[in-house]
């Protein structure tokens, strides 16, 4: 049998959780903004062009929020790395005792430790001790402008799912329509993340579809609210 057929969740968990996380935000807020633009009476046109609006808003706070969240995570790793790379030529012997006593901790014993220590030291000890004390290794390497348009498109495409739904619908049923669409998408999601993570799909999926309907009627309430006191 080939090596490693046997799946990692934790691979595949960082990205798709990112995703269905951006995804979710679109549904949610779109269509919270949607039905609420449409209870405060509004025509059909204005209800479509709030949601247009919100959904390039959305996703440019998405955007901009992740880019400065990950740059600031790559100049954290990037002054470690610095940091680490200074304490290597300043202070090479206690480096690689550091480095030995990780692989005793992790169960080598001495002497096998202090080989492996000097084999990984002789061949890159910056990406040795980058790796084992540090924990940065190249999968998880920070990338800011690819984690920024991941977020922004997830969230677009979250948000285009509502806006179609209204666009598709008449204004009579826009509400309903929308709100009982998103739902099932939120639902949809919910267990996808939750399958893909390994966790239980129902709860994953109740989780995600209790709080999307909470915002609906929020923003429901609030719209009818303001259609009756604004017109
Ligand atoms: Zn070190």
């Amino acid at each position: 049998m080939p090596r490693h057929l046997e799946r990692h969740y934790a691979e595949r968990i960082g990205w798709l959780r990112a995703a269905v996380l951006g995804a979710n935000d679109g549904i949610v807020s779109t269509a919270s903004l949607v039905v609420g633009v449409a209870a405060a009476q509004a025509a059909h046109a204005d209800i479509l062009i709030a949601g247009m609006a919100g959904l390039v808003a959305g996703a440019m706070s998405m955007a901009a929020g992740e880019f400065v969240s990950v740059s600031s995570q790559a100049d954290t790793e990037k002054a470690d790395l610095a940091r680490e790379r200074l304490e290597l030529t300043q202070d090479p012997e206690s480096e690689l005792a550091e480095l030995t006593a990780i692989y005793v901790g992790r169960g080598l014993d001495a002497a096998l430790a202090r080989q492996v220590a000097d084999q990984l030291t002789a061949h890159d000890a910056l990406a040795a001790h980058a790796r084992d004390e540090l924990g940065l290794t190249e999968v998880h390497t920070a990338r800011p402008i690819q984690a920024a348009i991941a977020s922004a498109l997830t969230f677009a495409l979250g948000a285009a799912l509502p806006l179609l739904i209204a666009w598709l619908s008449p204004l009579t049923v826009v509400i309903p329509a929308v709100a009982v669409g998103s739902l099932l998408l939120l639902a949809a999601m919910g267990a996808l993340a939750s399958s893909a993570g390994g966790a239980k799909v129902l709860v994953g999926a109740a989780r995600v579809t209790f709080w999307g309907a909470v915002a609906m009627a929020a923003t429901a309430a609030i719209g009818a609210l303001f259609g009756t006191t604004v017109a």
